[in-house]
């Protein structure tokens, strides 16, 4: 074993390294400089963590989110590593504490903001440990912030290029989530590191299972897919805007889920109060706005569902990035609907942005709808948005129920032509009512029970004329008139329909198996054992046990212990310590803190 394997297994308890992890650790153990592209949940951490403990002196570590300081740094503790934070959470007697330790040689990590770390009194600390070599390496986390272009530049980090040239031998290692050519090109040069090695990992996440319905009863259909797999579970919902997020937490709230609301307008007490109960307890749902997610890495977070429509699929690969960290099976689910689509749109329209930005942001809401309406395998479809080829996976929507479809060029052909001859005002309901022949009074008011495509379409319902439009608007043949709320239009694309030049096909909205293909019984994940077997009931007291340390050690609960741990711990059922260590998860330090008291719980429930 490899000493660098040796930490593995025995401080983080894990077997294994993933993906590009080893090479990571030994290109910085070496000395070198690395840059890092690897997914959420791909394990960017201990890709410092390690080399911080097999190079001599303190890993400086840059990090823009406060709040994710405090949760490593205690996962770090919990497992016996000395490491802590400076930011300005801290009073000036603890900053100072923290100071001393680190002049004391007493650290093997320091996590700091980036202001922090370019004052020149933070600066003077640095010199002295480096003239000591005592500065093991540094690593600048969420490394994107350099770039002037993303969302989240952070100005300060563009002062980090004093670090090679003050400390030209201290190896140096950035890591992003964030996959585009034009991104890594700007870290790689502001930071310096254009002659550090690259890592760069697939940003496909196999264990999240994609699943994209059209909205029929939105909150229904929510329901509907959090009962049948994820009762109890943690996960998050995401809604467009603060009204609906406080809607929907308090219906599901009536439905006995231990749903949370999160948005901006809330009071900031409020919001990390709940915050903090989505990270410290089991099974709580946070619905929210975007405006959640950053800077949480719970690493059980087993659904993500959005109930609107994000604006890209940069944003829909990132929000639901942030289920299954741990990587076990999660899932993605998203209800759209057109009305959605005219949303967006109208947003665009209504920002204050130039017009190529509007131009660039409609592109990429078409591109979300192609995803949206794709027939193919969706995660072949995100990936190669990614520039990342790849096969049919298997594991989403279309694989597992490959849908079916149908000729329908006939149909559209009608669509277009009621769409033109009632003069391209009306949105979709107006339009689906000429169709059928309903003599509304809205349609009576215009006079479109005279006009020559009235009642043609009867030999469809009104679920499938609506399905029928919202994919012609995903093919491009109708456009959404934003300027007169959401009327439709006829585009370019639609003429060699009305032609008879080109053919439509439509995919079917079929109702899909209520219950999943796999674990069919189960309310819970497919790989979760039944709470009425032995199984489950050990894991429900494991997880009990878990709580009550957590509340203990005011820490989060995976931070004692993930769910893969203890699930394999109700599996195996170690009957010595032994036996127990070498469960993954299951380092020396927690061994130590918690071995004897599994092993009695595992006695006492056998
Ligand atoms: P990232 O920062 O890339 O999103 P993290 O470093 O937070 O990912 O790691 C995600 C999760 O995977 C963490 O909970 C971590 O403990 C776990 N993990 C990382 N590497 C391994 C490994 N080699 N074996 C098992 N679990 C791992
Ligand atoms: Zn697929």
């Amino acid at each position: 074993m490899s000493r660098a394997q040796e930490i593995l297994y025995h401080v983080f308890g894990y077997t294994q390294f993933r993906g590009n992890q080893e090479a990571i650790v030994e290109q910085l153990a070496a000395g070198g400089d690395a840059l890092v592209l690897m997914p959420t949940g791909g394990g960017k951490s201990l890709c410092y963590q390690i080399p911080a403990l097999l190079r001599p002196g303190v890993a400086i570590v840059v990090s823009p989110l406060i709040a994710l300081m405090q949760d490593q740094v205690s996962a770090l503790k919990e497992v016996g590593v000395a490491a802590d934070f400076l930011n300005s959470s801290l009073g000036f007697n603890q900053a100072m504490e923290i100071e001393r330790a680190l002049q004391a040689g007493a650290l093997d990590l320091l996590y700091v903001a980036p202001e922090r770390l370019v004052t020149p009194r933070f600066l003077d600390l640095l010199d002295h440990l480096h003239a000591e070599g005592q500065l093991a390496l540094f690593a600048i986390d969420e490394a994107h912030c350099v770039s002037q272009w993303g969302h989240d530049f952070r100005p300060e980090y563009l002062q980090l290029s004093i670090l090679p040239e003050r400390y030209p031998q201290v190896p140096r290692i950035a890591l992003t989530a964030t996959a585009d050519a034009q991104t890594r090109r700007e870290i790689a040069q502001r930071l310096r590191l254009t002659e550090a090695q690259e890592f760069v990992s697939s940003f496909d996440r196999p264990n999240i299972r994609y699943t994209i319905v059209p909205k029929d009863n939105a909150r229904a259909q929510l329901l509907g897919f959090m009962r049948d797999g994820h009762v109890g579970e943690a996960g998050v919902v995401y809604c467009s805007s603060r009204k609906k997020v406080d809607e929907t937490a308090a219906w599901l709230q009536e439905k006995g889920i231990s749903a949370l609301p999160y948005h901006a307008g809330m009071g900031a007490d409020e919001r990390a109060l709940n915050q903090n109960r989505f990270l410290r307890e089991d099974g709580i749902v946070m619905v929210a706005t975007v405006a959640f997610g950053m800077g949480i890495d719970k690493p059980d977070v087993r659904f993500v569902a959005h109930l609107d429509l994000p604006r890209s699929i940069e944003g829909y690969y990132q929000e639901t990035g942030r289920a299954g960290r741990d990587g076990q099976a999660a899932e993605a689910w998203m209800a759209y609907s057109i009305a959605d689509l005219v949303q967006q749109r109208r947003f665009i329209e209504q920002s204050e942005a130039g017009d190529d930005i509007k131009r660039i942001a409609t592109a990429k809401l078409d591109a979300l709808l192609g995803l949206c309406e794709t027939t193919g395998c969706r995660r072949q479809r995100l990936l190669a948005y990614f520039d990342e080829d790849s096969g049919p996976c298997g594991n989403c929507d279309t694989c597992l129920h490959p849908p079916q479809t149908v000729d329908a060029t006939e149909s559209a052909r009608k669509a277009l032509s009621c769409v033109f001859r009632t003069g391209s005002r009306f949105g979709a309901g107006h339009i689906v009512d000429v169709l059928l022949g309903k003599a509304t009074d809205k349609v009576k008011e215009w006079q479109h029970d005279q006009v020559s495509t009235f009642g043609i379409g009867t030999d469809m319902d009104d679920k499938g004329w609506r399905t029928l439009i919202r994919q012609l608007v995903a093919h491009g043949a109708l456009a959404v008139d934003h300027e007169r709320y959401g009327a439709l239009i006829l585009t370019e694309a639609a003429r060699p329909l009305l032609r008879g030049e080109s053919r439509f096909t439509m995919r079917l909205d079929v109702a899909r198996p209520k219950k999943r293909t796999r674990g069919e019984t189960t309310v819970r994940s497919a790989d979760w054992p039944s709470p009425h077997t032995a199984e489950g009931r050990l894991l429900d007291a494991l997880r009990q046990w878990r709580s009550s340390k957590a509340k203990e050690r005011n820490v989060p609960t995976y931070v004692i212990f993930h769910d893969a741990t203890l699930r394999d711990i109700a599996r195996q059922r170690p009957t010595s310590l032994g036996d127990l260590a070498t469960i993954s998860g299951v380092g020396d330090r927690k061994l130590n803190a918690y071995g004897d008291e599994i092993l009695a719980l595992l006695e006492e429930n056998a």
